[in-house]
């Protein structure tokens, strides 16, 4: 995935022309589309009128940085996932 980093090494999967960590201007570059889980949350109780899935986990990218990625899967903090992105919006399933 397409994404941006800096470098003093702050990286972000948007496309940022301007590091907001030190202001010094940001360079395109690839991220894997792999990643490994750091937290997940499951919502047991979603909001009226919000579809799912509505899981939430913390991803880290193989090479780049910590994102957040919506699932309809039961996953484990350190499980390897495939994160895809929707617009702005990114969801992970286990591989
Ligand atoms: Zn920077």
């Amino acid at each position: 995935m397409k994404g941006s980093i800096c470098e003093c090494g702050y990286k972000t999967i948007a496309l940022a022309k301007i590091c907001p960590r030190c202001g010094n201007e940001m360079v395109e570059k690839f991220f894997s589309d792999f990643g490994k889980v750091l937290t997940y949350v499951k919502l047991r109780i979603p909001p009226e009128n919000y579809s799912t899935p509505l899981d939430l986990a913390m991803v880290e990218i193989d090479n780049g940085p910590q994102i957040t990625c919506w699932t309809d899967r039961e996953l484990t903090v350190d499980q390897i996932v495939r994160v895809l992105a929707n617009g702005s919006k990114y969801s992970c399933e286990p591989v």
